[in-house]
């Protein structure tokens, strides 16, 4: 059925979509009906969220656990209003409800882990708007345990990647073990020890400074940046007599975990990511004449100094923790909530044959959670605050094997 005699937008909606109802393969009912994840409403998700608003996404939820900056203004549109301390989110959600009435927007002023899992389960794709590698694993794992797309991005100054994780497809995140590497280069430093890069000496600076003061510093205060200056300067001294001494401005930089970010590097990649996001729902939900376009399953980078894009075509790893052989099974179980976590686990035992040790039974826990921490296997799936859908980790069976358990809870 063509565009222009859907049955279920409005007559204002059809004068809206006019004109991307002529694009050819364009399915708008299919748009309506879809429902995307976005986690992360900062430079890339502002972007996301308001262009798929627009093009008619017909369900969106929003995920941030941030609150409004002044600072947010040079590329975060949504927040022009906003008053200062306000959830990103909920606000999000209200202008994307002004820009588009005819959708549906929720708002979770939430981090990533303590979002109701049954929504990864729900949902279409996920797109991920997100500034840690660390928070971008734990998404990646939820695509792969509920075999949803997601689709990341991020900007590094003058640059950008657009990857569309397609699970089992193409390579997750954590088939690639440069992801680790990348990770924490400066994980190692700490105040004893010897700084093995001059960057190092005002980490230490820094951690000298937090101990002495016992508090973290304020990178706009200059007297506390002069102080960490002279302490890195006289370690760059004795360790690194060759480097010229840091400036102020090179102090800010490494202290203030704020990147360069700026709108047109954030708009050019969130586009990219809305635009599969388009297609993506079309190869999800339509007939196989009815796909629109081709996956870009390459890692794409685009450099915004000399406007020119690289891919990289990443195999998925055979031997993946996540994906691969090596990757510890998920199984999927109904359960009631009245059930105990040690009847349940008793059953998939016996079902999946996996050994347990009277004395040494497995240890579970919570990880779809903030805090990870171990589930007492007496109580019920009530009391121990298990949600529909939650995963959790079973650790220690007689044969050393490990599983994931995803619980479907009926009352
Ligand atoms: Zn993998």
């Amino acid at each position: 059925m063509s565009n222009f005699e859907s049955n279920i937008l409005s007559k204002k909606e059809k004068e809206r979509f006019d004109r991307q109802f002529r694009l050819p393969g364009w399915n708008q009912d299919l748009l309506k009906r879809s429902k995307v994840l976005i986690i992360g409403i900062g430079g890339l998700g502002v972007e996301v969220a308001k262009n798929l608003a627009m093009v008619g996404v017909g369900h969106l939820i929003l995920v941030d656990l941030d609150t409004t900056e002044y600072s947010n203004l040079n590329r975060q549109i949504l927040f022009i209003d906003a008053p200062e301390g306000t959830s990103k989110a909920k606000w999000a959600a209200k202008k994307l409800k002004e820009i588009n009435p005819f959708i549906q927007v929720d708002a979770f002023h939430s981090s990533l882990q303590d979002l109701p899992p049954y929504i990864f389960q729900e949902v279409d794709l996920y797109i991920a708007g997100l500034d840690s590698i660390e928070a971008r694993v734990e998404l990646n794992r939820r695509a792969i345990h509920n075999r949803k797309p997601m689709i990341d991005a991020g900007t590094a100054a003058y640059n950008g990647h657009v990857y569309v994780i397609w699970p089992f497809k193409n390579a997750c995140l954590e088939c690639d073990p440069l992801t680790e590497r990348e990770q924490d280069q400066l994980g190692a430093c700490t105040l004893v020890g010897i700084p093995r890069r001059p960057a190092h000496c005002i980490l230490k600076g820094q951690l000298q400074f937090e101990q002495d003061h016992g508090r973290p510093v304020n990178v706009k205060n200059t007297t506390e940046i002069s102080e960490i200056q002279n302490y890195a300067n006289k370690l760059l001294q004795e360790y690194f007599p060759q480097s010229i001494p840091f400036t102020t401005n090179q102090i800010i930089q490494i202290i203030d975990n704020h990147e360069p970010t700026v709108i047109t590097i954030n708009a050019v990649m969130a586009s990219l990511q809305s635009q599969e996001a388009v297609k993506i729902l079309h190869h999800l939900h339509s007939s196989s004449e009815g796909k629109l376009g081709t996956l870009q399953l390459n890692y794409l980078i685009y450099n915004g100094l000399t406007g020119k894009f690289y891919e990289l075509e990443k195999s998925p790893n055979p031997k993946c923790e996540m994906c691969g052989s090596n990757r510890t099974p998920l199984y999927k179980i109904k359960v009631k909530s009245s059930y105990t976590i040690a009847q349940t686990l008793k059953q998939i035992a016996s079902e999946k044959n996996l050994p347990i040790d009277q004395e040494f039974p497995p240890t579970l826990f919570k990880i779809d959670s903030s805090n990870v921490m171990e589930i007492d296997p007496s109580l019920t799936f009530t009391n121990a605050k298990i949600r529909d859908y939650e995963t959790v980790f079973i650790s220690g069976f007689e044969d050393g094997s490990s599983i994931y358990l995803q619980f479907k809870i009926e009352v």
